[in-house]
């Protein structure tokens, strides 16, 4: 038997912007049912995101005293780079007046849950979307199966597709699970976790003739790092010791504070941009429609920029009978998301030594360097993009 919901909105992926989404709606007076395949707890301990920009939190304020990013999480105003051997500080106060915060994604997705439970949400674990029908009409369906493999059917006035970069949402937008844009890297990052105190106030980029390493945090007591490894590498296949070694002699300069490893990953590296964002009254946000390599910092707060675009066009459409702003959320989106992408894509080639690099191409990447670092000019630049861009850029 199967059993049919009825909501204005159907939001396929409770990762941070099918949850933000669903709040921003929910204050606009627009119900909307979240599903999402994973169990709550999974949701609330995978570790990804840590940096969010300053208009992020600025918009998870909205959500009252829930939000912990500015009580729990850590502003930051500046960050290092680092090669041959030399910190640079990039001031992002002095040089654009604004900041990130170290928060993590779980944490977020913590608070955000909270907050939609709390006022009544519509929100279900365990339920796997499989298809969207109808696309081009003014009732599209979710086709699913809920926690029990029973299944389910949301008809809405729209769906949202933000079910991240395996998205089965993006197949009906685009005709296929796989069109759109797309470059792969030929390193991924070795993450670790551990149980140790901060080698770093702030986050060290260090590009180093050994490849890359970022020095992250996460707490008082544990921290969050990362070197370039081959994408083919096994987690398995290093000992603590040499986690660390390979670590410490991507940052010269800096002894890292050591301690128990007990997490690792490796992180492979695509930039992807989806052929098209909307389809009659499916549209599609954050990592479904886009991913970019992680150095820019730039995938979660993408996915939540794209948000804000997308609840304004629905608040058009659905209170005002105004579809003029969701024609145009491809474009308006891809101007944000086209500018970071250049920008996950600049920090990535600035930092990384790339498998094929000349001893040409390395002098080329210090002479980069330098021009960033020793020119107001160029530490404006990353700053801005860092700390990201106005919201109606
Ligand atoms: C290790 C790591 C580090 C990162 N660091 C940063 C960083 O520092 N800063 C930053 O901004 N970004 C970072 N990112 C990227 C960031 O985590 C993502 O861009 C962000 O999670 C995108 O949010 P989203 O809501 O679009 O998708 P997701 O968070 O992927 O959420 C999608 C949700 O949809 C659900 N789903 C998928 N398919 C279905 C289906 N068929 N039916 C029902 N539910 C479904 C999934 O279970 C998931 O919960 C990092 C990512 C990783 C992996």
């Amino acid at each position: 038997m199967t059993t049919t919901v009825r909501t204005r909105v159907a939001i396929v992926g409770a990762g941070p912007a099918g949850l933000l989404l669903s709040h921003l709606l929910d204050r606009a007076g627009i119900g909307s049912v979240v599903v999402d395949q994973r169990s709550r707890d999974d949701i609330e301990s995978t570790i990804r995101a840590g940096i969010l920009e300053q208009g992020t939190v600025e918009l998870l304020d909205t959500l009252g005293p829930v939000s912990r990013a500015r009580t729990a999480g850590h502003r930051h105003d500046g960050i290092e780079l680092r090669f041959e051997g030399e910190g640079h500080r990039i001031d992002f106060a002095a040089s654009v007046g604004r900041a990130v915060w170290l928060y993590p994604q779980h944490e977020v997705l913590k608070d955000l849950i909270a907050a939609r439970l709390d006022r009544g949400q519509d929100l279900r674990f365990g339920v796997t979307a499989e298809r969207i029908d109808d696309a081009g009409t003014d009732r599209p369906r979710v086709i699913a199966r809920d926690a029990d493999g029973q299944p389910l059917e949301i008809e809405a006035d729209v769906v949202v597709g933000s079910d991240g970069s395996r998205s089965v949402a993006r197949a009906t937008v685009t005709g296929s699970s796989k069109g759109g844009y797309f470059r792969e890297y030929p390193f991924a990052w070795f993450g670790i976790l551990c149980e140790a105190p901060p080698s770093s106030e702030e986050l060290i980029y260090s590009n180093s003739p050994d490849g890359f390493a970022l020095v992250s945090q996460r707490s008082d007591t544990v921290q969050r790092m990362y070197f370039q490894c081959d994408p083919d590498t096994d987690t398995a296949a290093y000992s603590e010791a040499q986690l660390w070694d390979e670590l410490q002699k991507r940052v010269p300069g800096t002894e890292l504070k050591q301690g128990p490893i007990f997490q690792r990953d490796v992180l492979r590296f695509r930039s992807f941009v989806a052929h098209e964002l909307r389809r009659g009254r499916v549209a599609l946000v954050g990592d479904a429609a886009h991913t970019v390599p992680p150095t820019g910092a730039k995938g979660m707060n993408l996915a939540i920029a794209d948000v804000r675009l997308l609840a304004a066009a629905l608040e058009a459409l659905l209170l005002e009978d105004d579809e003029r702003l969701l024609d145009a959320y491809p474009a308006t989106a891809s101007r944000r998301i086209w500018k970071a992408q250049h920008f996950s894509w600049w920090m990535t080639s600035l930092l990384h030594v790339a498998p094929d690099a000349t001893d040409f191409d390395r002098r080329r990447q210090i002479g980069e360097l330098r021009t960033v670092v020793e020119s107001e000019h160029g530490r404006a630049y990353l700053a801005e993009a860092y700390c990201g861009w106005p919201s109606d850029a």
